[in-house]
């Protein structure tokens, strides 16, 4: 084993693949992280270690263009407290799975609480989104008379999901990112015995777009499938009250299975389906991954219920988020649809000497790579939090513009149409 893990290492490292981890030291808002220099000087290395010169050589606080804390409400004082008094009050909460004794009052109260956001009758909670989408697309389609469509896009965790399935008979197909005619045509070629289940990403992560949910609704209204949309990015993001992009495309009601995390925009950690009472019963009888692992802790449940009520009483959070994405697009001259705006560099040297870059003048944004995105499209993916300011946003414009990202003029982008 060992001369086989050696080789396995050898060859990521000859491809390029390697990854290895950067302990960094939280800040005190989502939009910042501390960062020891050697860590800091053995990171630049790794990405262009020409950039290492001029390297601030203290530990240095990093602005953190990185996070999935679209709202910032991981350090927000209610959520934290509301984490400090659960597990004061009642430990981690019972280590066990939810059906046999790890589900409490809290995780009831916050399922009541998702399901409405999300609008639907009720939901259940899961250890992860990544456990999530694999149950909700092994427990739905583990016969023979099943067909998932599935974009081609979609998050890891879905494509696991219905890997799964169709070791167990249901059958896999996939359709291109966000063509609906694709779509139409695989759904008209596939046998009318057949049950159907359309699973999409809302928001992407990699691209910063938006699944056609107008369009994939109109496509149910036509051949009766089932709608999956893995909220992940878009729950707290999107819509007037945070509950999504089906939300802000006026779908919801389309929409038959709503997945989510805690753990981005929640600010806290773990996964959900919102859905119909009788789904839910379906997941936690029959999906793996809630049956076979520990509910979730009760000082996360706490927070994620805290983040749901600040989510209530605090849109304006959202509305500063939304101000930002279209203040960046503005600057980098391109209709920035999302807090997720990749810039596309091309080549992954490209992608890590631009990051090392930024680094140096005090910003991670992250170099994202194959097998993340496809060969030839490496990309700094900057995503926005409402912990950023303004003038976060501007100065990371001017180092961008600095290190030659973008030019030092751009031209006006075409607003996004959406708020
Ligand atoms: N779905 C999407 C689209 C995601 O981006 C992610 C996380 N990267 C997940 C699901 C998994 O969520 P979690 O991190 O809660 O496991």
């Amino acid at each position: 084993w060992h001369g086989w893990i050696g080789s396995q290492i050898e060859q990521l490292r000859a491809q390029d693949l390697l990854r290895t981890l950067k302990p960094l030291i939280p800040g005190r808002s989502a939009a910042e992280v501390l960062v020891a220099p050697d860590v800091l000087r053995a990171w630049t290395e790794e990405c262009d270690p020409q950039s290492c010169e001029g390297l601030p050589t203290e530990g240095s606080l990093l602005r953190l263009f990185s996070s999935n804390d679209y709202t910032g409400l991981s350090c927000h004082p209610s959520v934290c407290r509301a984490a400090a008094d659960a597990v004061l009050r009642h430990g981690m909460g019972p280590r066990s799975s939810a059906v046999v004794g790890g589900y409490t009052f809290l995780h009831e109260e916050l399922e009541r609480a998702l399901a409405d956001l999300k609008q639907t009758e009720d939901c259940l909670l899961f250890p992860t989104g990544f456990a999530a989408n694999v149950a909700v697309v092994s427990a739905l389609c583990s016969s023979n008379n099943v067909t998932i469509f599935s974009d081609e896009l979609n998050h890891a965790s879905i494509i696991d999901g219905a890997r799964l399935a169709s070791r167990q008979q249901g059958k896999l197909v996939v359709y291109r990112h966000n063509d609906m005619q694709h779509l139409d045509r695989l759904l008209l070629a596939c046998p009318p015995s057949h049950r159907k289940l359309v699973i999409t990403d809302s928001l992407f992560s990699m691209d910063g777009d938006f699944a056609d949910l107008a369009g994939l609704t109109a496509l149910r209204r036509k051949h009766n499938f089932l709608l999956a949309v893995d909220e992940a990015h878009a729950t707290f993001v999107c819509g007037e009250r945070g509950g999504g992009a089906a939300e802000m495309f006026g779908v919801s009601e389309e929409v038959d299975v709503h997945i989510g995390t805690l753990s981005k925009a929640v600010g806290a950690h773990g996964g959900f389906v919102a859905c119909s009472a009788a789904l839910k019963s379906l997941l936690l009888n029959k999906g793996r991954p809630y049956v076979f692992s520990t509910a979730l802790t009760v000082p996360v449940v706490a927070a994620a219920l805290a983040a749901v009520r600040v989510n209530e009483q605090e849109p304006e959070r959202r509305d500063h988020l939304w101000r930002l994405v279209h203040r960046l697009g503005q600057g980098l001259g391109v209709r920035a649809e999302s807090p997720v705006v990749p810039l596309i560099v091309g080549s992954e040297a490209a992608a890590l000497k631009a990051s090392a870059q930024l680094l140096q003048r005090g910003f991670y944004v992250p170099a994202i790579r194959p097998p993340t995105v496809a060969p030839g499209t490496s990309r700094l993916r900057i995503s926005l939090s409402a912990a950023h300011s303004e003038e976060d946003v501007d100065s990371l414009l001017q180092a961008l513009r600095e290190c030659g990202i973008i030019p030092a003029q751009v031209a006006p982008a075409a607003m996004p149409v959406r708020a």
